[in-house]
């Protein structure tokens, strides 16, 4: 139950999102918070086994997309005998050869490069942390992955194909494949991930490893 290193110096600062209140920042036993004294929103939490957490679940989010990309994501049956499988790659592929190149850009981007490039991130940044070390490039790594957190939108594309299967049902027999059910697990994985590690400890952490 140890709070995580903090850089040498400070006192280090930290304010409320919510009201601006100027706090001294002190280092929190692990599974506890700190809150603002004036409003008592969260400043920033000490999650617990936060690294191996982010690199677990990341990595587990790879091997789910690796299955995502091997197993057929939906398969349909119409009238006439029309049989198809459909993965990820061959929905973006699909519609960017049947005129619609920007939402398969899109598609590409949001569903396959971005929780890539997130997991990878993860992983690149918090394993080596884990021995105290820090990789070359980490902190450009991990201040770009606070910019791109808002890009990953497995979620929400979820939630599209459900609405857009709940019509396409009405033509043709759909069936969910082991991509599809890969693909709801690896949206929990990549939420977990990020939510395992504080952004506080993070860059704390990243400090006391260059230092
Ligand atoms: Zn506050």
């Amino acid at each position: 139950m140890h709070p995580w290193p903090k850089p040498p110096g400070g006192p280090h600062y930290s304010v409320c999102h919510f009201c601006d209140t100027l706090h001294v920042a002190v280092a929190v036993p692990e599974g506890t918070a700190a809150r603002c004294k004036c409003c008592g929103a969260v400043l920033y939490q000490n999650r617990p086994a936060s690294l191996v957490r982010a690199t677990a679940f990341s990595l587990t989010s790879l091997i789910l997309m690796g299955v995502v990309h091997y197993f057929p994501f939906l398969m349909m049956d119409a009238e006439g005998g029309f049989h198809r499988n459909l993965n990820l790659t061959s929905g973006a592929n699909a519609l960017i050869h049947e005129g619609s190149p920007i939402l398969g850009i899109g598609l590409a981007f949001f569903t396959i490069i971005a929780p890539i490039g997130m997991a990878s991130g993860l992983i690149y940044v918090c394993g080596p942390l884990m021995f105290g070390r820090i990789a070359p490039g980490a902190i450009r790594v991990a201040s770009w992955l606070n910019k791109a957190e808002p890009w990953n939108m497995v979620e929400v594309f979820l939630l599209g194909l459900l609405v857009s299967l709940m019509k396409l049902a009405k033509v043709a027999d759909v069936h969910f494949g082991m991509g599809f059910w890969a693909f709801g697990a690896l949206m929990f994985c990549m939420a977990a991930a990020i939510a395992s590690i504080d952004r506080d400890e993070l860059w704390d952490r990243l400090e006391v490893a260059k230092s």
